[in-house]
């Protein structure tokens, strides 16, 4: 009965994928098989000279980081993130949180990491944005990576400025103190795995890695969902 009536909604609203509009199938959410393979895999995910991880050498002691996609100008996922950051579409960060997940579990990444983190999101800027898209992209990761996530233990105190138009060095200034670890000792000899939307210069990620190394003796690593390279 619940079956039959849900196939009868879907013929009269039918769900779209967020990228190219066509009617998505039973087995697809939010976005359709054809517009998630095109959108470019960095391969990556276990090569510890990778590019993502060379942004944090020499700046923070973190175990390992990944990042699963390329971010590129007008492309799909760039699509997906505004539709994430603009217009109130948190399912479909989970469900890139859970594409990346499975990539991740594929690839043998990130197995012994205790705890997944997302990058806080000030208070002000989460109540005016309704949800932190770091947090629901770390929720679809928790739930395909089988990790639990904690949204408590770290915080962000300061609402920093935009950081679009900064470079690395402002970036870096603008968000350095910009976190505090709450409850330092829950983390005892935990190995965290922190989250971001997209890595461009590792400023804000490096910040949170930072506070945790700094307060605590748990190991840190990095994810995020895209990777954009300076050049693109
Ligand atoms: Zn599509």
């Amino acid at each position: 009965m619940l079956k039959a009536f849900s196939d009868l909604f879907n013929l009269f609203f039918p769900r779209k994928c967020n990228h190219c509009g066509n009617n998505l199938d039973k087995t697809e959410t939010e976005v359709n098989k054809k517009c998630l393979f095109e959108i470019p895999k960095t391969y990556f995910l276990s090569d510890s000279d990778s590019p993502v991880n060379k942004i944090f050498w020499g700046r923070v002691n973190i175990e390992f980081a990944a990042a699963g996609f390329y971010f590129t100008k007008r492309s799909i996922l760039q699509n997906l993130l505004h539709h994430i950051k603009y217009y109130n579409k948190k399912e479909l960060a989970f469900e890139l949180g859970r594409f990346l997940g499975s990539e991740l579990s594929e690839a043998g990444s990130f197995k012994d990491c205790d705890v997944i983190i997302p990058v806080p999101l000030h208070p002000a800027k989460k109540k005016k944005r309704g949800y932190n898209q770091s947090e629901w992209i770390a929720k679809g990761m928790s739930d395909k990576m089988h990790i639990p996530l904690n949204t408590n233990l770290l915080n962000r105190h300061v609402n920093s400025k935009t950081q679009t138009k900064k470079n690395r060095e402002e970036r870096w200034e603008n968000v350095r103190s910009a976190f505090s670890v709450d409850l330092p000792n829950q983390f005892t000899k935990k190995h965290i795995l922190l989250i971001d939307d997209v890595i461009t210069t590792g400023a804000t990620i490096e910040a949170c890695a930072s506070q945790l190394i700094n307060h605590t003796d748990a190991k840190v690593s990095i994810a995020s969902l895209a990777y954009a390279s300076s050049d693109s």
